[in-house]
């Protein structure tokens, strides 16, 4: 279950980081925030992906298909 973290929304809280440490790294943004990333595997199961994808205060990761992962 791919998922896809939308830097311009996410604020850094490290939420996701902390639940699926081998799937999400914080990374500096564009605007200097500090973001979520997510990495090409995610090796983290599927449930606690989709801990991330409900506890993301702000809503920046969303789950996507597994043809477009990797593409955009
Ligand atoms: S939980 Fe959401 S806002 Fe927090 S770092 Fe992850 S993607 Fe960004």
């Amino acid at each position: 279950m791919p998922t896809r973290v939308d830097p311009k929304i996410c604020i850094g809280c490290g939420v996701c980081v902390a639940i699926c440490p081998n799937s999400y790294s914080l990374v500096p943004g564009e605007d200097g925030l500090i973001v979520s990333k997510e990495s090409e595997t995610q090796p983290d199961t599927e449930t606690l992906l989709k801990e991330t994808i409900e506890d993301c205060p702000v809503g920046a990761i969303s789950q996507i298909s597994e043809q477009t992962h990797g593409t955009a």
